[in-house]
């Protein structure tokens, strides 16, 4: 399995506009706000698959 997992939004401001980071393994950046952040994939949720059409966090 690949280390990639591509956010499509700014988690701090949403922009679009991230570009992957040379902190390491699933970091990015983000050039409206520069925040830099990182993805971590923490494992599989004990629940189960739940689907759910909306695809973004409403901050
Ligand atoms: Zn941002």
């Amino acid at each position: 399995m690949s280390e990639r997992a591509a956010p499509f939004y700014c988690p701090y401001c949403g922009d679009e506009d991230l570009r992957p980071s040379e902190q390491g393994h699933g970091a990015w950046e983000c050039a409206a706000c520069n925040r830099a952040f990182q993805l971590k994939f923490l494992g599989l949720l004990a629940r189960g698959l739940q689907h759910t059409d909306a695809g973004g966090d409403e901050i």
